[in-house]
């Protein structure tokens, strides 16, 4: 009895680590060597009944570098980086952008000189901004450090200096300006750096002029969720309801808000979606 145990013993031993380097082998293998390119698009036919069934390895997944700590990827257009203002205009005649290029890698809007936007045209996409409001209170409401940034030159999200400083919540800071309010409250004190992360995906219009599907605005405002896939109802008006004019691509473009409002920005950069 008492062999016959031992036995049993060791033999479930040796069946475990069987098994074990059975896995362990598994992962070691090279995709090609362990299964044929599976590539599906539906859930369809029989279950499956093996994990390597739902498991596909092409196409191969694109790498790139971090955008952590202020690094721009390495597969993003750079649109600022500090040294120059050469892929920018003014918005009203195409002349060269006249705001002030500091030293320190940024940029400031000069007063009533006007809006810039990018020479090179985007639909969808992801942009990286960073922007801080005058250290110095000056004003109040939506003369204090405002300015924003247009996707396709159209649609507003708002930059302003909330700080102390009560305004109407849908024309506050991170507000899609008149259209949808901010989740949450993100700002650093004034004369802070501040960091937008906006997914934008452009409306669709037929070609008849009619839109076919609504644009979409994702920002997060230093990391927090601000604007969860907002609809875009059309252009942010100050006064008026939106408009659907239909438009292919477009500038991104900063706003000088005209009111001495000396919003600074640095380190801007996009990837084409
Ligand atoms: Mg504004």
């Amino acid at each position: 009895m008492k062999y016959s145990i031992l036995i049993l013993v060791l033999f479930m031993l040796v069946f475990l680590s069987c098994k074990q380097n059975s896995a362990a082998e598994d992962q070691m293998r090279s995709p090609n060597e362990t299964q044929e390119v599976i590539t599906y698009t539906e859930y369809s036919g029989s279950e499956p009944t093996t994990p390597e069934e739902t498991e596909f390895y092409e196409p191969k997944v694109p790498r790139t570098s971090s955008a952590l700590n202020g690094q721009m990827p390495n597969d993003a257009i750079v649109l600022f980086d500090g040294s120059t203002l050469d892929g920018w205009v003014t918005a009203r005649d195409s002349t060269t952008a006249k705001w002030h290029l500091n030293g320190d890698g940024s940029m400031t809007v000069a007063d009533r000189t006007g809006d810039i936007q990018t020479k090179k045209n985007f639909g969808s996409i992801q942009l990286h901004l960073e922007w801080k409001s005058p250290a110095a209170v000056e004003r109040e409401g939506q003369n204090r450090g405002n300015s924003g940034v247009y996707l396709s030159g159209l649609y507003e999200v708002q930059i302003l200096d909330n700080n102390d400083n009560e305004t109407y919540v849908n024309g506050q800071v991170g507000s899609i300006y008149k259209q949808h309010v901010p989740l949450a409250f993100a700002s650093t004190p004034s004369g802070e750096w501040n960091t937008y992360d906006i997914i934008y995906h452009a409306p669709e219009f037929n070609i008849a002029g009619g839109k076919i599907k609504s644009g979409t605005l994702t920002v997060l405002h230093n990391g927090i969720l601000i604007q969860d896939d907002a609809e875009l109802k059309g252009t942010t008006e100050y006064i008026g309801w939106p408009k659907n004019d239909a438009h292919g691509k477009g500038p991104i473009k900063l706003q000088d808000h005209g009111d001495n409002s000396r919003v600074s920005y640095r380190n801007i950069w996009v990837r084409e979606l």
